[in-house]
């Protein structure tokens, strides 16, 4: 089965980023979240990044009208019947996940792949929930979506030679690379990264250097293209948390406890640059370190 309808589960950063580079690709595409503001917010998101890359001749500008027309948004499962993919891209909360595909297995006709764009979540545990495992991959796209070149594709135990090939195809055809990984918990990029950016948080924590030290510390001491502390805050603490559970829980090894000041940020609600406030205060007009 050819793809050409895409539906998208979740519209935050990483959902409209994955609907912005589908329907530049020429797909067409549905984006269902819990309430039209952030719907509202999602499609001026894409409209604001698609400009963007037009101003930088990264596409051509007679491209951004046409790509904006392909997205439509809906509140309502029902309106994804005819779906040929639907991407869960919600917030990392296996439970939410998981009330997802009870939602939509029901309304997808029964051809339509399911993939979930989980950072560390088992695949072959998502899958099992659906009425279609052979049919359910994991499709881990990159933040942010329009800029990064890598999907790390992940099958489970159940997924099918042919869900495996539809997924990679489509992913070639969004002009981005492959990297196969397998189901295990945080799969490749998040497996190295996620640990690397907890034990930053552990020098912080232990007063081993002040964010602003860190950052600098990894940026001109390793190359790191941004600081491990600021790409937390790009990420999203409540993601890092979620991501390092998932590992601390899934390996069972104790070099994977979440540093107890990330827990602290998270239940303060200081989730990084989606709420103003993480590592940095984004407030003003430039990023203040909040330690
Ligand atoms: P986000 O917080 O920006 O967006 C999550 C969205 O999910 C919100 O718009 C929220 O309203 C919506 N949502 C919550 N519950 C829902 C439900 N029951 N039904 C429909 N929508 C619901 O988070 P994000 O950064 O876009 O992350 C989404 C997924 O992508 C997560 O699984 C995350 O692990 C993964 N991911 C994140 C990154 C990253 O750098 N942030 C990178 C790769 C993958």
């Amino acid at each position: 089965m050819t793809i050409q309808k895409i539906g998208v589960i979740g519209a935050g950063q990483m959902g409209n980023g994955i609907a912005h580079v589908c329907a530049l690709a020429g797909l067409d595409v549905l984006v269902l979240d819990l309430n039209q503001e952030l719907l509202d917010q999602a499609t001026r998101t894409i409209e604001r990044n698609l400009q963007r890359q037009a101003a930088r001749g990264l596409i051509s500008s007679d491209d951004v009208a046409p790509a904006l027309k392909r997205v439509s948004t809906t509140l309502s499962y029902g309106h994804l019947g005819d779906v040929d993919l639907a991407i869960e891209s919600a917030v990392e909360k296996e439970d939410v996940k998981v009330g997802i595909i009870e939602q939509l297995c029901p309304v997808l006709k029964p051809e339509a792949y399911i993939a979930s764009n989980t950072s560390s979540i088992s695949i072959t545990r998502l899958a099992s929930r659906t009425d279609r495992p052979e049919k359910f991959i994991g499709l881990h796209f990159m933040n942010p979506v329009p800029l990064m070149q890598l999907v790390e594709v992940i099958r489970g135990i159940a997924t099918s030679e042919e869900t495996y090939t539809a997924g990679a195809e489509l992913i070639e055809r969004l002009g981005k690379k492959v990297a196969v990984a397998e189901d295990f918990p945080a799969f490749i990029v998040n497996r190295v990264l996620m640990p690397m950016i907890n034990e930053a948080i552990y020098t912080l924590y232990e007063g081993v250097g002040s964010v602003e030290a860190i950052d600098t510390a990894m940026k001109l001491g390793a190359n790191h293209p941004m600081g491990p502390l600021e790409l937390a805050d790009f990420i999203g603490l409540d993601t890092c948390l979620s991501i390092m559970q998932v590992l601390n829980e899934g390996l069972a090894d104790t070099k994977y406890r979440p540093c107890p000041l990330l827990v602290k940020y998270v239940e303060a609600g200081w989730l990084g640059q989606k709420t103003d406030r993480g590592f940095y205060d984004y407030r003003g007009e430039t990023p203040v370190p909040t330690r």
